[in-house]
């Protein structure tokens, strides 16, 4: 646990030190879950949204892009259901005055007990060696059967009282749990109430006139009240798809796990219409592609779990997370939800207007179906930065930091370093840092030693250094250096973009899929 926390105060230190991420306006002590993004971490996102965009929908003709309003008219919430029933389960501890999520912390207990089946399962296989079988011994052993009988226990009655708005039994299942105040210890709690998310704003100029409005939670709504107009004049047929990325806005009640959770945020969203019946085929079709999505970036396939969901919002008929190991344990990153024809029927009902799909070839119209993808870009950008940043040892004894990011999402794809600031040197970087710029972002450094600069861009995540010294004058050579190895390889100028740009593309990581 103290090593999962001393990794995430590094992800944080070096968020806002390399200039990723800085805590909105920190003059006046900052605002509690909102962040800004500094000038790398918005290179960052920038790239993250292109490789969602990309793989979304320039790779698939069936699918396009929309950017719909943040402020939607406010029946839109009604139809939604997000005014009756966008709620989580509060609950405040008398004695800390600190205010929880009753699910999560729920939750964190089972965390808690499946981290007594991880040390169940390390200790077995030091035992056994190489004959240990993971598999078997999770699904025999006596020990571990029971922590997954107790933690499945626990979710569905929580499940299911959640279900049926039975908060009083909620608050039962935390004292019965004996679950105190993670800071304090406290177990004096309040009883638990349902507390809606959604950020209230007025539209119109005098109080009498004004209409009251909602910053939106989910961009998906934009896509569901503009789904005949995109339908209509992209000549869309089903199935087809509608993807955007923005902001959304909800007035989180526990919002400490930096831009994991935060107030402000943004989603990447496509919603996949479908005909009536077929919405489970997709459903699975779409969590396959979408994990394949992920594992394109080399994450490593042991940090990405599917959490099938059992409690299901009032719009889904099956939902799933991708969920991913951040340094504070395995959360959701994505949500995957078969969201029936909940939506469109909801705002056909509540606008009067028809929101239907004529099939030509089954000559009738219905309501489509829909499978939504639906990713935080902010909480994706914590799962590629805080995978990313390692500590290195090095053979001499050193430790470098280096930000290992997916090359494709890294903020800079290569820094030019003259060797000296002399002799002509950085007139020759300049010259080839003038012509890498037009088709990657570059970084110029001539300050320092150059093994200091080479540190400098292995924390800051640029896959390449290529050094300008007294031999480029010569034969228009420079030395490249790789970020992970540390190689260095002699190549000529003019073979510089096809090498950078071989490692960097979306095409060859998006071809892994
Ligand atoms: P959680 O259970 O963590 O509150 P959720 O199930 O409410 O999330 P969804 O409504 O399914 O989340 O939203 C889709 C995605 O949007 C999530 O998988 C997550 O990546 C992202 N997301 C949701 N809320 C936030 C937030 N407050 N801050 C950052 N990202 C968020």
């Amino acid at each position: 646990m103290a090593k999962q926390e001393d990794q995430f105060k590094k992800v944080l230190s070096h968020a806002k030190e390399y200039g990723y991420v800085f805590q909105s306006s920190e003059i006046y002590d900052g605002l509690s879950a909102v962040y800004d993004y500094a000038q790398n971490g918005v290179e960052l996102k920038k790239n993250i949204r292109e490789y969602w965009w990309k793989a979304m929908v320039q790779m698939h003709e069936n699918i396009v892009g929309i950017d719909a309003s943040i402020l939607m008219h406010p029946t839109t919430w009604k139809a939604s259901g997000h005014v009756d029933a966008f709620n989580d389960p509060l609950i405040d501890n008398k004695d800390s005055k600190k205010r929880y999520r009753a699910d999560v912390l729920i939750e964190d207990y089972c965390a808690k007990i499946e981290g007594k089946i991880d040390k169940e399962v390390k200790k077995a296989e030091k035992r056994f060696g190489d004959t240990f079988n993971k598999e078997e011994f999770v699904a025999t052993n006596g020990r571990v059967l029971g922590y997954f009988e107790k933690i499945n226990s626990i979710l569905s009655r929580m499940g299911a009282s959640l279900e049926k708005e039975d908060l009083a039994d909620v608050k039962a299942l935390i004292e019965e749990l004996e679950i105190s105040d993670p800071l304090t210890g406290s177990k004096n709690w309040t009883e638990v109430k349902q507390f809606n998310l959604m950020f209230g704003t007025k539209l119109g100029a005098s109080a009498e006139t004004a209409m009251d409005l909602y910053l939106r939670p989910e961009t998906a709504q934009g896509i569901f009240v503009n789904f005949l107009n995109v339908q209509k004049t992209g000549r869309m047929k089903i199935p087809f798809g509608i993807a955007q990325t923005g902001k959304a806005f909800r007035n989180e009640i526990v919002a400490r796990q930096f831009i994991f959770r935060m107030r402000e945020f943004e989603q990447m969203e496509m919603q996949f219409f479908v005909k009536p019946g077929t919405q489970k085929e997709w459903y699975t079709a779409w969590k396959e592609t979408r994990m394949k999505w992920h594992l394109s970036l080399g994450m490593g396939a042991e940090n990405y779990r599917f959490h099938d969901h059992d409690k299901l919002a009032h719009y889904a008929d099956a939902a799933a997370d991708i969920e991913f190991k951040f340094p504070f344990g395995f959360k959701e990153l994505e949500g995957i939800h078969s969201r029936t024809d909940f939506d469109l029927k909801a705002h056909e009902e509540f606008s009067g207007k028809k929101l239907q799909y004529f099939d030509h070839e089954e000559n009738k119209s219905y309501t489509p179906y829909v499978v939504e993808t639906s990713i935080g870009l902010d909480r994706m950008f914590l799962a590629v930065f805080s995978n990313a940043l390692q500590e290195e040892e090095l053979e001499n004894g050193t430790t470098r930091t280096v930000l290992r990011l997916p090359s494709v999402l890294a903020p800079f794809k290569a820094a030019v370093l003259p060797l000296v600031k002399k002799d002509g040197l950085p007139e020759v970087a300049r010259e080839i840092l003038n012509d890498l710029k037009w088709d990657f972002n570059v970084f110029y450094d001539e300050k320092d030693a150059v093994g200091k600069r080479y540190r400098r861009q292995d924390a800051n995540g640029t896959p390449f250094c290529i050094t300008v010294d007294h031999q480029t004058l010569e034969d228009k050579t420079v030395t490249i250096r790789h970020r992970d190895t540390m190689e260095q390889s002699r190549v000529s100028i003019s073979d510089l973009k096809t090498i950078i740009d071989q490692e960097v593309n979306a095409k060859t990581w998006l071809q892994k899929i």
